[in-house]
């Protein structure tokens, strides 16, 4: 076996043995008696609009929906997609700025196996998600991770210090997995001049990859800031998979910003993909976003399952931060700091499932998610009272 491949395997991601451990207690226990937050796994439906687009095209079958199309997507896709960003962002994007990719993930990797050359540095924040370093790993690049402030705001000065020469990007990811924090218009304007003075000082192109994809899960009227309206060596990775719980049908795309100084990107980003074996971008999805990417997202019912579960970890005890977007809390370990052990025993005794703040690069927190039924919310009640209660 590969020897990456071996290491990478024996450390496995928390997440992802979680996802794991949910089943087997199901089986076990029955699934109305395991209280399961640890996935960014949306547990509801696509919306109506979404399934009644699917059935459309299924019906019409339009000649080509199921044929191989250019590597960048589908034309009548990007032009979509492109006039969908152009309003939003203010941005004069078109379909040549725009590659659809295989999820959020798959575009990340477009990206970094487009840029990178081993021993190159990205910079990371953390608490990051946690698949990014192995992202990384894939093409030998080196992760250099970059603590956020104590609010999770991003703390220029530390971001500072880890610019060098062999910089070539800057990974953010706003609203945060899994902090929920927004970096606000003012930090990415600082962002993007330091960024422009490391590219003067090194004489070299820095990029900054926004990883956008819970942009439009943002709550009480809050708005997310696009990168490429303050960076010129912008690239967005964004996907359906969280806010129209697409999360399985693997679609997403890439930006780049009409500024970027290399114009050949997106043709480099089309050849990536074909060459990781991925040819396009599924063809059936990328002709269901098209139709409606335009469409307004409806977030009510995650903000309320927000209030819902707040409420309830506030009873239980636990020092509880709003967060701006997204659909996760991140919340410090109460009483004794150790936050794999606190995970463990909420999960061994209470049948809580969550992840470790140490997964994200940030010990002495913990992470849940709620996009998750509201029945698990509400039958959580007790078993997060008791559980916290014993803990401490
Ligand atoms: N980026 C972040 C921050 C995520 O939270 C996730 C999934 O949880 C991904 C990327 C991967 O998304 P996709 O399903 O679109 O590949």
């Amino acid at each position: 076996m590969n020897s990456q491949i071996e290491t990478g395997l024996a450390r496995s991601s928390e997440i992802r043995k979680m996802f794991e451990a949910g089943i087997a207690l199901r089986a076990r226990y029955g699934a109305d008696r395991v209280y399961d937050f640890s996935l960014g796994n949306p547990q509801f439906e696509p919306p109506v609009y979404v399934q009644q687009t699917m059935a459309r095209l299924i019906d019409a079958l339009p000649a080509g929906l199921h044929g191989y199309m250019p590597s960048a997507g589908h034309r009548s896709t990007r032009l979509a997609i492109a006039d969908f960003v152009a309003k939003r962002d203010n941005l004069e994007v078109t379909a040549d700025h725009i590659v659809m990719s295989v999820g959020a993930a798959g575009g990340l990797n477009v990206v970094f196996r487009s840029l990178l050359n081993p021993g190159d540095e990205v910079i990371v924040i953390a608490p990051y998600f946690v698949e990014y370093l192995s992202y990384l790993n894939n093409y030998g690049a080196q992760a250099v991770v970059c603590q956020s402030a104590e609010d999770f705001s991003l703390d220029c000065q530390q971001l500072e210090k880890c610019l060098t020469a062999r910089t070539r990007a800057v990974l953010l990811n706003s609203p945060n997995n899994p902090t929920g924090v927004i970096y606000d218009d003012e930090t990415i304007g600082a962002v993007a001049e330091l960024l422009n003075k490391a590219q003067k000082k090194y004489n070299s192109i820095i990029h900054l990859v926004a990883d956008d994809i819970y942009r439009h899960i943002v709550y009480d009227g809050k708005s997310c800031p696009s990168v490429a309206s303050y960076y010129d060596n912008s690239l967005v990775v964004t996907s359906f998979s969280k806010d129209l719980a697409l999360a399985g049908e693997r679609i997403g795309y890439i930006y780049l910003s009409p500024s970027h100084q290399l114009k050949q990107l997106a043709d480099a980003f089309a050849y990536t993909s074909r060459i990781m074996g991925f040819i396009n971008a599924p063809s059936f999805m990328q002709k269901v976003v098209e139709n409606v990417v335009s469409e307004p997202i409806d977030i009510e019912f995650l903000a309320n399952k927000r209030a819902r579960i707040a409420k309830i970890l506030n009873d239980a005890g636990l020092q509880v931060t709003m967060p701006d977007g997204a659909f996760y809390f991140f919340l410090p370990v109460p009483g004794i700091n150790n936050d794999q052990e606190f995970c463990k025993f909420m999960r061994e005794k209470f049948r809580i499932l969550l992840v470790s703040g140490s997964s994200f690069g940030r010990p002495g927190y913990f992470r849940l998610s709620y996009a998750v039924a509201d029945q698990v919310i509400d039958n959580s009640r007790q078993p997060w009272c008791d559980g916290v209660g014993a803990w401490m």
